[in-house]
């Protein structure tokens, strides 16, 4: 990190790092309050790990494969969504019977939706956070600069850290060691297309008992794809177990594995790997507040709950205490 302000520095009132669930959710509460936000995120698109992506004419959900909705807000934010047509029933759950939406087209619909209405600027990477005295200066890979009144950090938390270090941020050494004890587990995504229609059973979603594979979707029998088009998820374990070795090879493993559910020859395959798919557990807080005068929070599904709906909880229970915050 340089350190130096180029000519391309911009000004906010509060910045949020990372346009998941998480951050659209906070941004979005905080500029209804009346507050000057700016989203940044270092990918092409938000949604982080609502994410899905096409492969010709496939599509395929490759992060998160459905929502669920227990609290009272959240599901009614989900219904508020189905109402606008961006989310559909996929299934229920065998044995809670929560319904499992899926994404109308596709996973990033509602992020897609709250981004709207915001300023978002994508494909910037931020590469440092650096405190000063009107507040935290960000730095960013392509050399720019933002100045923020405030700053709400919604990238995986060891991500978050790293940035906080690169700025020489220093934390009281309980809170250190609470954040750097925060595992993810890892999942290796497998998107393969298929010549002709797969052996999964409606509604197209199936966790095997055993093997390399956790998880493993139809996205055409889910109604997101018009050509057939699996998704495969290894297991922690086994993506833990293959993160280094050649990922082809790996990606023919599971095609292997899958062989009893394929029907039909695959024509093409593409892999993600996913480092913080999932926190191994979640903290007890649902946001961390690092700094008050010029406020610095962390928020994620590492703090409200290992799924789509505890980003969105930490989102806005971070938005509160930042509106509390200001009114100070
Ligand atoms: C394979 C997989 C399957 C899953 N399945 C389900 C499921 O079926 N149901 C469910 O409820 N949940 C599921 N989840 C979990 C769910 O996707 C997450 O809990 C939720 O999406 C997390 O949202 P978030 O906003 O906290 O983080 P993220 O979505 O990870 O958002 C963080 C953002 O920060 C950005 N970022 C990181 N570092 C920087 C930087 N330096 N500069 C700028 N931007 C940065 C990232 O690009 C990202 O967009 C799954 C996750 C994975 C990976």
């Amino acid at each position: 990190m340089s350190g130096q302000v180029t000519d391309l520095a911009r000004r906010t009132a509060l910045l949020v790092i990372g346009a998941g669930l998480a951050g659209l959710c906070a941004a979005t509460e905080l500029q209804r309050a009346g507050l000057q936000v700016l989203v940044i995120d270092k990918g092409r698109g938000v949604g982080g790990r609502l994410a899905s992506r096409r492969i010709g004419s496939a599509t395929f959900d490759h992060g998160a494969q459905f929502i669920t909705a227990r609290t009272d807000r959240f599901c009614a934010a989900v219904q508020g969504w189905s109402a606008q047509g961006l989310v559909r029933e996929w299934f229920k759950g065998a044995g809670d019977r929560h319904a499992r939406w899926r994404g109308e087209p596709a996973m990033t619909a509602v992020p897609k939706l709250l981004a709207r209405d915001l300023d978002v600027l994508l494909d910037k990477k931020v590469s440092g956070l650096r405190q000063n005295e009107s507040g935290w200066m960000a730095t960013l890979e392509s050399g720019e600069s933002i100045q923020a009144g405030a700053v709400l950090l919604t990238a995986p938390v060891p991500q978050s850290l790293a940035l906080l270090d690169a700025g020489g941020f220093v934390m009281p050494p309980a809170v250190r060691a609470q954040l750097e004890g925060i595992e993810y587990e890892r999942c290796i995504a497998v998107m393969a297309t298929l010549s002709g229609h797969s052996k999964l059973p409606p509604p197209g979603g199936l966790a095997p008992s055993e093997g390399p594979i956790g998880w493993l979707a139809d996205n055409q029998l889910k109604g997101i794809s018009a050509l057939p088009a699996l998704t495969i998820h290894a297991t922690p374990a086994y993506s833990l177990e293959h993160w280094d070795v050649d990922r082809p090879a790996t990606a023919r493993e599971l095609l292997d594995a899958a062989g009893p559910w394929l029907g039909a020859s695959v024509t093409g395959f593409q892999v993600h790997a996913w480092r913080y798919a999932r926190p191994a557990k979640v903290e007890p807080q649902p946001c961390l507040a690092l700094a008050d005068d010029h406020p610095l929070l962390l928020a994620g599904d590492a703090f409200g709950g290992q799924r789509v709906e505890g980003a969105a909880l930490s989102g806005w229970a971070a938005a509160e205490a930042l509106l509390a915050a200001a009114a100070r």
